[in-house]
């Protein structure tokens, strides 16, 4: 995933850590960005509730969640803090 200002790249890691009420800061300018809230936000809550639905907590819910995380943090797109409403 990439900063959304100046395109610098971020680790994909980090998405993981961004949530409703947290952000990544970007190494170059300092910008901090959320999550866009859209259909692959949708997508990425379906694929992991509808996995824990199925599998329940056994270790394959756990590669499971790990393989669609790993989609999420190279699917995601990143929105400057800045411009989300309310946040
Ligand atoms: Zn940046």
């Amino acid at each position: 995933m990439k900063c959304p200002k100046c395109n610098n790249p971020i680790s994909p890691l980090k998405v993981w850590l961004i949530s409703r009420w947290s952000f990544v800061k970007c190494e170059k300018c300092g910008t901090r960005s959320g999550r866009a809230v859209n259909i692959q936000l949708f997508i990425i809550s379906v694929l992991l509730f509808g996995g824990y639905l199925i599998l329940n907590f056994s270790p394959l819910f756990i590669v499971w969640a790990l393989i669609v995380m790993c989609v999420d943090a190279y699917t995601v797109r990143l929105v400057p803090k800045d411009k989300q409403d309310g946040a």
